[in-house]
């Protein structure tokens, strides 16, 4: 057998409903946070049995965005600036053969309810609908390896700026439902320390950006050492 068909068990309803500012791997951003619904046919609570004794769990999924676009023997990862080209099996990237990825989250609660099982993770860097094909217990004696080599990406990416914002944004956040849109300013303040511009863009590149998370379009400016975020607004239907 060469070739094989899964299934997918769940979907990932998650803060980032595009792709411009997902972080570049889990944890790097706690409060970005997401929900994972079982399908049916995948929402039966004996599956799940025990698992909230673990504080994280491992995602197995497709790159849905990727999928049926191809890929190449070689990346360029963000971390080294967009310029200098690793082979894909040296990569995390979504453009490889079989687009599959895989993610230690955190497993914050399980809710298995007659109308379905849901998982609350955080620390996600997933896109909004990614299909998840499975799951599974993360086991630190086994998965977490403080000696191992790693490359080119021997820590995690510093934060590179300093993110503040303008009163019109600091009262946009205040006004916000704050269980529709849980901890923004820090989720935002998470993703834009991160720079989530892509590295390979010419050095006179505009200033000004605008950032999708959930139905909210995140303005922001660049400025020396900081990223201002200059304002918030619902995105618009026809945008
Ligand atoms: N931790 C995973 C993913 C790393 S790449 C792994 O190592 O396999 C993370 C990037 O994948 C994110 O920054 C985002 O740009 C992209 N991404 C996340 N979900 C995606 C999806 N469903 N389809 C395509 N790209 C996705």
């Amino acid at each position: 057998m060469t070739s094989f068909a899964f299934e997918t068990i769940g979907r990932i309803h998650s803060c980032f409903t595009e792709k411009f500012g997902i972080p570049r791997q889990p944890n790097l951003v706690p409060e970005a946070c997401a929900v994972l619904e079982l399908l049916p046919g995948f929402q039966h609570s004996d599956a799940f049995r025990e698992l909230e004794g673990f504080s994280h769990i491992w995602l197995i999924f497709v790159f849905h965005q990727c999928h049926g676009r191809g890929w190449k023997t070689t990346v360029r990862p963000p971390r080294l600036g967009g310029n200098r080209r690793v082979g894909v099996f040296a990569s995390r990237s979504g453009f490889r053969p079989n687009p599959i990825g895989q993610s230690v989250v955190r497993l914050v609660s399980l809710e298995n309810r007659k109308e379905g099982s849901r998982l609350h993770l955080s620390g996600i860097d997933l896109l909004d609908g990614t299909p998840v094909l499975d799951i599974k217990p993360y086991l630190p004696y086994a998965d977490s390896l403080p000696d191992a080599r790693a490359g080119y990406a021997v820590a995690a990416p510093a934060p590179k700026f300093q993110v503040v914002f303008s009163e019109l944004a600091a009262q946009a956040c205040r006004s916000l439902d704050a269980r529709r849109y849980p901890d923004l300013p820090n989720l935002i303040r998470g993703v834009l320390a991160q720079d989530p511009r892509p590295s390979y863009r010419p050095p006179d590149d505009r200033k000004s950006f605008g950032m999708r998370l959930w139905d909210l379009n995140v303005r922001f400016r660049i400025e020396d050492h900081q990223v201002v975020v200059t304002a918030i607004d619902p995105v618009s239907i026809d945008t």
